[in-house]
């Protein structure tokens, strides 16, 4: 099992100075993986994260939310097509840089929806995400759809309507990614969906209800990491917190992140690795019980 933190928590933006700042926070806070946030595929240099990463010993995975213009749900087929063309530069792109996780909103965009999915984007998307699951395949990277709430997508919002799109999906190498913010809005609890998900749970984000420090909002973080353990989860656990004092203008503004709620990244990051790591260990015990 890897431990790891989102980007965002060191810097705003990811060139060769800001990849450093976010390999090497990665690694002081004691983490054992970097998330980067691929929001445009095209201008991350894989094989330049791999050589700084390796100098690091730090993993990685990667995670981006699309946008309008390259909706794979779109109704338009050249839209969808341009979200299919972005995704596969993505792949690539992890697989460049070492990684085995491709995760986040990857098949629809990342946005308030004013209407209900409709049949044809599902089938627009899943077909497009089967495609996509081949190449990842081929490539040794995982897909994993995450689940976010209402205002975030019109596709999935819960992980039993995440395994409904799944099955429209098709594909051994496309599965599931909840995080437990967006949990918190729309779950009716935090164990059952992580039970329910099973096998198909491949990547998680450990978020609290504000998106702050961790334990400071209303997120029951006991019951979801008693559901890890239940199921046996071995794979990626992640960080993600957002601050106005640290900006993307592709993802802060998406997010509405709008208040400052940490300054000092270096702080946050460490007290959340103790908290996850922490929270796995007293699941542990519960094997003694
Ligand atoms: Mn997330």
């Amino acid at each position: 099992m890897q431990i790891g933190v989102h980007g965002l928590v060191f810097t705003g933006t990811f060139d060769e100075a800001g990849l450093q700042t976010a390999i090497a926070g990665t690694q002081a806070a004691g983490f054992d993986l970097l998330e980067l946030p691929l929001m445009d595929p095209f201008a991350i240099d894989g094989a330049l994260v791999r050589r700084m990463l390796d100098d690091h010993g730090v993993a990685m995975t990667s995670s981006l939310g699309l946008d309008a213009a390259h909706d794979l749900s779109s109704e338009d087929p050249a839209v969808s097509r341009q979200g299919e063309t972005l995704l596969e530069r993505a792949i690539d792109v992890v697989a460049e840089a070492g990684g085995q996780h491709l995760c986040g909103v990857i098949y629809s965009a990342m946005q308030k929806y004013m209407a209900p999915a409709t049949a044809a984007g599902r089938a627009s998307s899943a077909a497009a995400l089967g495609r996509l699951g081949d190449r990842a395949a081929a490539a040794g990277v995982t897909l994993s759809l995450e689940i976010v709430n209402r205002y975030e997508t019109n596709i999935a919002n819960t992980a039993r309507g995440g395994l409904r799109f799944l099955e429209e999906v098709g594909h051994d190498n496309v599965h599931l990614h909840l995080d437990t913010y967006h949990m918190n809005i729309e779950e009716s609890g935090m164990l059952e969906p992580v039970l329910d998900a099973g096998d198909r749970l491949r990547y998680v984000h450990i978020g609290e209800s504000h998106r702050g420090y961790l334990g400071t909002g209303s997120v029951d973080f006991g019951s979801f990491f008693r559901g890890l353990g239940r199921l046996g989860y071995d794979g990626p656990i992640v960080f993600e917190s957002f601050s106005s004092a640290v900006v993307s203008e592709s993802l802060s503004n998406t997010l509405g992140i709008w208040r400052n709620l940490w300054d000092d990244s270096a702080d946050l990051a460490a007290h959340a690795n103790r908290f996850i790591r922490d929270q796995l260990r007293s699941v542990e015990t519960i094997a003694l019980h």
